[in-house]
């Protein structure tokens, strides 16, 4: 293959036309900034959530804003759940090109007062989720010899943090996952990568308190909390441009590296 035709303008590759992708957690948060931003790129978007109400509104919120989306319920600890959801999606559409693993909770404490239950909830719905829901996704890609998976991981992961060891682990576990799935699909023309997103301005983070909050500002060297956009920004260049790029993880923290 000349180098001419792989090193296609790079603009052209944002275009997600007729792509599909599925964001978990899309019902709210930084995974539905993450599904409007591929719908905004082209791409339809299964917004999948394990709200209802929430996996809905967005859904149809979307649809108002001119693109195609299919809402579908599921929670991701479930592989029942999950084979429902990606049949329901191939019956749609038949097809599935982007996978967003978005979905995640924190249960934070520190490491000697930490629950086994919380430890285990948080293993089971940031990492375990990972490898339940990749396995029917990944079979649909092979079959079509191409697709995009993108982990939301966190810094935390990359770093550590005070009070977050489950959370820490479940995403060192998922960079880990990341890095070998694409080693196994690359053969099939599947990217596997992860974004490691520093403090973003969530639900997830307010649940902090203000205190906490203005300590972390402290920290961060561009001196403001991420906005989900930011997130969704990398996001797009994995499933677009970035079709060279796999097994990577890339930092969206405002340069909070410690
Ligand atoms: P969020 O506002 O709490 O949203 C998370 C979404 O995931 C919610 O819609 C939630 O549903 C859904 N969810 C939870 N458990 C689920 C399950 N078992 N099955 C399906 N959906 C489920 O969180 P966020 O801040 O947007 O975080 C999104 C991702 O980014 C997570 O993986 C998180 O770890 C990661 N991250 C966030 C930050 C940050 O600063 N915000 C930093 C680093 C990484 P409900 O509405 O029912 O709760």
């Amino acid at each position: 293959m000349s180098t001419e035709v792989m090193c296609e303008k790079q603009a052209d590759k944002f275009k997600l036309k007729d792509q599909v992708a599925l964001v978990t957690g899309s019902g709210r948060g930084i995974g539905r900034s993450i599904a409007e931003s591929l719908m905004a790129a082209g791409a339809k978007v299964v917004i999948s959530d394990i709200n209802e109400e929430t996996c809905k509104k967005t859904a149809s919120e979307l649809k108002e804003m001119g693109g195609e989306t299919l809402s579908v319920v599921c929670d991701v600890t479930n592989s029942e759940s999950i084979e429902k959801m990606v049949e329901k999606i191939m019956s749609e559409w038949g097809r599935i090109d982007v996978l967003v693993n978005n979905a995640g909770i924190t249960r934070d404490n520190l490491y000697m007062r930490m629950s086994e239950q919380d430890w285990q909830a948080v293993i089971d719905t940031n990492l375990s989720s990972a490898f339940k829901v990749t396995k029917p996704v990944i079979k649909v890609m092979s079959k079509q010899r191409s697709g995009r998976i993108i982990n939301i991981a966190s810094t935390t992961g990359v770093h550590g943090n005070f009070g977050q060891v489950n959370y820490a682990a479940a995403k060192a576990g998922l960079i880990g996952f990341t890095k070998t799935v694409a080693l196994e699909y690359a053969s099939r023309n599947i990217t596997s990568n992860a974004v490691a997103p520093g403090f973003i301005d969530t639900d997830m983070t307010r649940a902090l308190g203000e205190e906490n909050v203005n300590k972390i500002l402290e920290r961060i060297p561009l001196k403001r909390m991420g906005c989900p956009e930011d997130i969704a920004n990398a996001v797009l260049f994995f499933a677009g441009p970035g079709s060279y790029v796999t097994g990577q993880v890339l930092e969206v923290n405002g340069g909070l590296y410690t």
